[in-house]
């Protein structure tokens, strides 16, 4: 995975240019007056195989740019989990085992909150 590089000035100037000053998703005019109101995103994401060249840029605002981070990283996260065997059903497999398939336990929806009883 590449390594987040920040815009140069340069790189920076030719998107403002190639988006009018408009944010790439909303259509908003950028706030460039205001620290942070504008931020420069991956189209393709870095954790995704994407690279820092500029046209796989685009300068978002605040808003957008807070959305799209969100939308991101909890899939990933939720995934990663799985991945890893942390979710509360491994949990349960590896204390239990076998005693949790015969009593018929199956795995809750993603997104199920289990109801853990009172000790
Ligand atoms: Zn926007």
């Amino acid at each position: 995975m590449e390594k987040r590089k920040p815009l140069s000035r340069r790189e920076f100037g030719l998107l403002i240019i190639q988006q009018e000053g408009k944010c790439g998703k909303c259509a908003c005019r950028l706030d460039f007056t205001q620290p942070k109101r504008v931020v420069d995103e991956h189209l393709h994401p870095l954790a995704d195989g994407g690279g820092n060249e500029i046209t796989n840029r685009a300068l978002y605002c605040y808003e957008c740019a807070k959305g799209k981070t969100v939308k991101e990283v909890t899939p990933r996260a939720k995934s990663k989990r799985y991945a890893e065997g942390r979710t509360q059903y491994d949990k349960r497999k590896r204390a239990g085992g076998s005693r949790i398939k015969s009593r018929g336990f199956q795995p809750k929806p993603a997104g199920y909150k289990y109801q853990w009883s009172k000790k």
